[in-house]
């Protein structure tokens, strides 16, 4: 029986990806930061049980080593982060200091206990920024615009660096948006969608949002995780773009659900105070190279996920 440390298990990719790995029968190891840890995700998805919820700071590297020790795991996988962009222009220096330095502490670890255990870090397509060209592909220029951002470049190449210095196995999934009923209520769709159930039902009376006319490049965080797990299989590591291949904006988002809970355009307002300093327009990738070498398998539109999402939420808003 494999062994797997999931960091950030509590996120929304965290809980999929629990699933997955116990269904390939693993023994799935969850870190968490505190003694109260929110397992909402894994027991939405009947998991909870199963998986070892092991407390650790990732920025204090004692910590991470006995738990390398101990549990002798065959992978890890980096998802924990400070994952908000918005958050990240507020709380730039701890978002910087926890996104790099914890990753700085688990590649340390496994070089200096087991260099042959498995790692996947939790890139993110953020890290392209400043758009050259499109569509991003895996040789894309890195050009972060945010704190979130800029972190996460730094622990891309810091992978990239163990990778070749240290020949680690090391695997970065540049990973672009993606969403699930899991996933947090501050994000875009999520809260788009609850707050639309909630002017459906006359609890709400509008919409308030920023700048809706970017777009992004939209996936499904259950078959993105699948792409996570494919990565640690390959023979050799690699950095793997994940992404659906086509951008759409936010307000087609908006205007889609709209229509599927009959809600009027006008319940939609600016508020200038969700407006960021800095933002990307537009990006979308090629996932051409996740679907070659690792059979990765997405053919969703985004408008086929909003359904979905809309009709999860809906169902446990009634329950
Ligand atoms: P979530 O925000 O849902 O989960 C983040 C996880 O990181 C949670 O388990 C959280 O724990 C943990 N975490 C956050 N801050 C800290 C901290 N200071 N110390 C310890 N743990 C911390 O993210 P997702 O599941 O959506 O994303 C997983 C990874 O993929 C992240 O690294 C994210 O940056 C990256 N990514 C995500 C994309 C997306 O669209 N979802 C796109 C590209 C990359 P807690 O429950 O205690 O808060």
């Amino acid at each position: 029986m494999k062994v797997a440390i999931i960091t950030g298990v509590t996120g929304q990719d965290g809980a999929y990806l629990s699933a997955l790995l116990l269904k390939n029968n693993y023994t799935v190891i969850g870190l968490v930061r505190n003694d109260q840890p929110n397992w909402a995700g894994l027991a939405y998805l009947k998991i909870k049980e199963q998986v070892e919820l092991v407390k650790c700071n990732l920025l204090d590297i004692e910590q991470v080593r006995t738990i390398l020790i101990k549990y002798q795991p065959d992978e890890i996988y980096n998802l924990a982060a400070q994952s908000s962009v918005s958050l990240s222009f507020e709380e730039p220096i701890t978002t910087f200091e926890f996104n790099t330095l914890s990753v700085f502490n688990l590649l340390e670890s496994i070089k200096s206990i087991n260099k042959e255990i498995r790692f996947y870090q939790a890139s993110s397509s953020e890290m392209c920024g400043k758009v050259n060209q499109l569509p991003i592909t895996e040789n894309s220029i890195l050009h972060p615009l945010s704190p979130y951002a800029t972190s996460k470049v730094a622990a891309h190449f810091t992978c990239t660096n163990y990778r070749e210095s240290y020949g680690m196995y090391i695997a970065c999934g540049i990973l672009f948006n993606h969403e699930s009923y899991l996933r947090n209520d501050s994000f875009f769709v999520k809260k788009v969608i609850q707050q639309s159930i909630q002017i459906s039902l006359g609890n709400q009376t509008h919409l308030e949002v920023g700048n809706i006319d970017v777009k992004r490049d939209f996936g499904y965080s259950p078959a993105y995780v699948e792409a996570m797990y494919k990565m640690l299989q390959k023979d050799k590591p690699g950095d793997y773009l994940v992404c659906s291949g086509e951008s759409i904006s936010l307000r087609e988002i908006i205007y889609h659900v709209f229509s599927a809970l009959g809600i009027s355009r006008d319940k939609c307002v600016a508020n200038p105070k969700f407006y960021r300093p800095n933002e990307i327009q537009n990006i979308y990738g090629d996932n051409a190279k996740a679907k070659r070498e690792l059979e990765w398998d997405y053919d969703f539109s985004f408008y086929q996920v909003l359904d979905l999402l809309i009709a999860e939420e809906l169902a446990n808003v009634s329950k």
